[in-house]
């Protein structure tokens, strides 16, 4: 499959390095000179540019987190004046003001470079017509697969997230070969072929999806490749940083390659701080090498994975990342015992007879707390005569996950289609405590 940028790609790594250590040191000197924050912080860690002489000194440099991001809402972090800006974007988070991204238009090529590289990575050409339904606006997802589609020369149906039915029309009617969307939404997609009975081998051309924005499991991947008839790959990224198109899937499908002449990887211990032997799991913490509207130094993701420094057989030498494993701060504490969102998941698509659709609810019952977990099961389970099916399917679901996860649990089987779905980032968890 071809390399879309092989200088970049395929570079020796020795090079990559030197590369990388230069233009840190470009950045130490650029952040100082034009971000308060970051002058204050870099006089505080005592550093300045000629300090970084190998890539082991971006760690005497100043992590940057969540809340910097907040404390200076909106434009506080910014490295240029707004008259520069070609471009805002924003994450809504979960509560509060949102994290604010901005662009120059030399930031609008580097990310529609990168998101180029990502697509042809998954196999995009030019000969493509690429139905990308995440959401356009604020949201990075739309707009930045949107760019990376049509440096390539794809044809881009520019649908965004919602209106299904439309979907799968459209999907249908313009010949779509490649579907782009948050992993839980083209299960929504796949559920509403399945349900107008369409033949997807017949009468789609779809591909392959790039999938991402939002946590997925391997046998969410089976699932979606079976359901769609196409080849699923992972697609990473995160506002802070630019959006998507930090790391993607090669055909390989095993680790998403990091851009890291642009962006420099470190993983550290989430609670110390300190870097992690190479191949541990950890926190991912991210620098930005050439951006100018919004550069950032070490940027906390609060996203766990690890680096997989071994060569990939397609050939490029960009370290891979792991599929995200959580987040370091998505772990439940459920009657003092930890609980992963993500071994929920993976519990439930291992049993047979369940629906890759499921809602975690902890409330807080008398002090106590409670943990509900409701999937939804096939149709078979819920036909007349059928109780007692279901209700044996259930105690082997609430086995299965007492056993994972060490602490007592409500199963529901839900009847298929009955929970919540999302045309963008699927809400699993909800925490009713009061915490
Ligand atoms: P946003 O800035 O709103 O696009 O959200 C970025 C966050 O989405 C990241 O920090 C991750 O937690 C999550 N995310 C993005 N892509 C993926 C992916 N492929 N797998 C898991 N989580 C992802
Ligand atoms: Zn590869």
């Amino acid at each position: 499959m071809p390399v879309w940028n092989p200088s970049a790609e395929l570079l020796p790594r020795d090079e990559l390095r030197l590369l990388q250590v230069e233009r840190l040191r470009r950045l130490v000197a650029y952040t100082s000179e034009r971000v308060p924050f970051y002058r204050d912080a870099l006089g505080r860690a005592g550093v300045t540019a000629s300090d970084i002489r190998s890539l082991d000194d971006v760690r005497r440099l100043p992590f940057t987190v969540k809340e910097d991001l907040r404390d200076n809402y909106p434009f506080g972090l910014f490295a240029v004046p707004k008259e520069d800006l070609a471009r805002i974007h924003a994450s809504s988070g979960t509560t509060g003001k949102p994290t604010v991204a901005g662009y120059t238009p030399a930031d609008l090529v580097l990310w529609g470079e990168v998101m180029a590289r990502s697509l042809s990575m998954a196999g995009v050409t030019a000969d493509d017509v690429v139905h990308n339904a995440y959401g356009y606006g604020l949201f990075t997802g739309g707009l930045g697969v949107h760019l990376g589609a049509e440096r390539i020369g794809a044809t881009v149906v520019p649908v965004s997230g919602g209106l299904t039915k439309r979907q799968v029309m459209l999907l249908e009617d313009f010949g779509a070969t490649v579907l782009t969307c948050t992993p839980s939404y083209a299960l929504v997609i796949a559920e509403e072929l399945a349900e107008q009975g369409i033949d997807v081998a017949k009468r789609l051309k779809l591909r392959v999806g790039i999938f991402g924005a939002e946590p997925w499991t391997e046998t969410m991947r089976r699932e979606t490749e079976a359901k769609l008839g196409i080849r699923a790959l992972n697609i990473y990224g995160l506002t802070e940083i630019i959006g998507p198109g930090v790391a993607q899937e090669c055909e390989h499908a095993a680790g998403m390659h990091l851009f890291e002449d642009v962006f420099l990887p470190e993983i550290v211990d989430p609670d110390t701080g300190e870097t992690l032997p190479a191949g541990e799991q950890g926190e991912l913490v991210l620098t930005t090498l050439t951006k100018e509207a919004m550069p950032v130094i070490r940027y906390r993701t609060r996203d766990r994975t690890r680096l997989i420094q071994e060569p990939c057989t397609c050939g490029r030498t960009l370290v891979r990342m792991e599929r995200i494993m959580g987040r370091t701060d998505d772990m439940l504490i459920v009657r003092g015992v930890n609980v992963f969102p993500q071994l929920i998941e993976q519990t439930l698509l291992s049993i047979e007879g369940l629906e890759p659709q499921y809602q975690i609810v902890v409330q807080r019952v008398e002090l106590l707390d409670e943990l509900e977990v409701s999937v939804e099961g096939t149709s078979a389970l819920f036909e007349t005569g059928a109780d007692a099916r279901r209700a044996s399917l259930g105690a082997r679901v609430t086995q299965a996950l007492v056993e994972v996860l060490g602490v007592s649990v409500n199963v529901r089987i839900a009847e298929p289609r009955s929970l919540p779905r999302s045309e963008g980032k699927a809400k699993r968890v909800i925490d009713r405590r009061e915490l």
